[in-house]
C-alpha cells in the first residue's frame, strides 16, 4: 500500500492571519520517481554499448594504417562524438545517485589542500588551448563530507571558468577559511558575465545560456545541477555573482560543523 504526501504552507495573509495551503502531492512525487528511475535505467543501458563501441574506436586508432588514410577524419569525429556521449551518459548517472539521498552516507574527513593540488595539476590540460592565467591557493583546511563528489563540484566549477571566459584570461581559484569558522570554496573568471535573467535558472538540469556556444565547448548542462546536489548534501548553497563584460565568481560556504580542525588552524 502506498502512503498519501501531502504538502503543507503557511502564508502570510494579514498582519494578524496567516493562511494554511495543503495540498496532496502524491501523484506528483510518483511522477517524479518514474522520471528519475526512467533516466538512471535509460544511462545505464546506454553505458554498456557505448563502452563497446569507445574500444572498437580505439582499436582502430591503433591500427597505423589509418594515419594518412581518408579514415582518419571521420575516425577522430567519431571518437569525439561517443565520448562526449559517454560523458553525458556519466553525467546523467551521478545526478541520479545524487538524487536518491540528501545527506552523504558516512561523511569522512576530505582533504581539500590535497583536492586543490590535483584540480590545478587536471586543469593544466583544460587549459592547454586558452592559456589562461590560473591562480590556486588553498588554506590548510580540511571538511566533513563525501571527497569523489567534492571533487566533482569543484572540477565543474573550475571547467566552466575556463570554457566560458575568452582565451588569455585570469581565473582565481581560493579555497579559505572565514573569520567565523566556516569555508569558502570560489571561482572568480573575467569571462563575458552571465545576464542576470539567467543566473536563477543556472542550476537547472540541461539549463544553458548560449545553447550552441556550451556544445562547442562539449558542455551538456548538467554540471551545474550536480554541483547543485553535491552542496546540498554539504549542507551549503551555490552563490552566482556576474557582471556581463566583466566575469563571474561562483563560491559556496562549507558551514562550521563541517569544517576540520578550523580551530587549531587558525591558532596557528
Ligand atoms: P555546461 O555543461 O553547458 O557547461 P553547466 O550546468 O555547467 O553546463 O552550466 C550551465 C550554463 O551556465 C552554461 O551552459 C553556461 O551558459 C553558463 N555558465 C556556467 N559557468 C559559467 C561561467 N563561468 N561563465 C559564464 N557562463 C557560465
Amino acid at each position: 500500500m502506498s502512503s498519501a504526501s501531502v504538502e503543507i504552507r503557511v502564508i502570510p495573509y494579514t498582519a494578524s492571519e496567516t493562511l494554511m495551503v495543503a495540498r496532496d502531492v502524491t501523484r506528483l512525487q510518483q511522477l517524479e520517481q518514474m522520471r528519475r528511475d526512467f533516466v538512471a535505467n535509460v544511462s545505464h543501458e546506454l553505458r554498456t554499448p557505448l563502452t563497446v563501441l569507445r574500444g572498437y574506436l580505439e582499436m582502430i586508432g591503433d591500427d597505423p594504417r589509418l594515419e594518412g588514410s581518408p579514415w582518419a577524419k571521420p575516425h577522430l569525429m567519431m571518437t569525439d562524438q561517443v565520448n562526449r556521449m559517454y560523458s553525458l551518459v556519466e553525467q546523467l548517472l551521478a545526478l541520479s545517485r545524487l538524487e536518491v539521498r540528501q545527506d552523504v552516507e558516512a561523511p569522512k574527513t576530505v582533504d581539500v589542500p590535497a583536492l586543490m593540488t590535483k584540480l590545478e595539476a587536471d586543469s593544466q590540460a583544460l587549459n592547454a588551448q586558452k592559456q589562461h592565467q590560473i591562480l590556486f591557493q588553498a588554506a590548510p583546511a580540511q571538511m566533513l563530507g563525501d571527497s569523489e563528489q567534492m571533487m566533482s563540484a569543484f572540477t565543474n566549477l573550475v571547467a566552466n571558468a575556463i570554457h566560458y571566459t575568452p582565451a588569455g584570461g585570469r581565473i582565481e581559484v581560493s579555497w579559505s577559511l572565514l573569520p567565523d569558522g566556516r569555508a569558502r570554496f570560489s571561482v572568480k573568471d573575467s569571462g563575458d558575465g552571465i545576464a542576470s535573467e539567467h543566473l536563477l535558472r543556472l542550476t537547472e538540469r540541461f539549463y544553458r545560456v548560449d545553447k550552441a556556444r556550451s556544445r562547442n565547448t562539449g558542455g551538456s548542462g548538467l554540471g551545474l545541477s550536480i554541483v547543485k546536489h553535491v552542496l546540498s548534501r554539504h549542507r551549503s548553497r551555490l552563490d552566482i555573482q556576474s557582471t556581463l563584460g566583466k566575469g563571474s565568481t561562483f563560491s559556496f560556504d562549507i558551514p562550521r560543523e563541517l569544517v576540520v580542525s578550523h580551530k587549531s588552524v587558525i591558532n596557528e
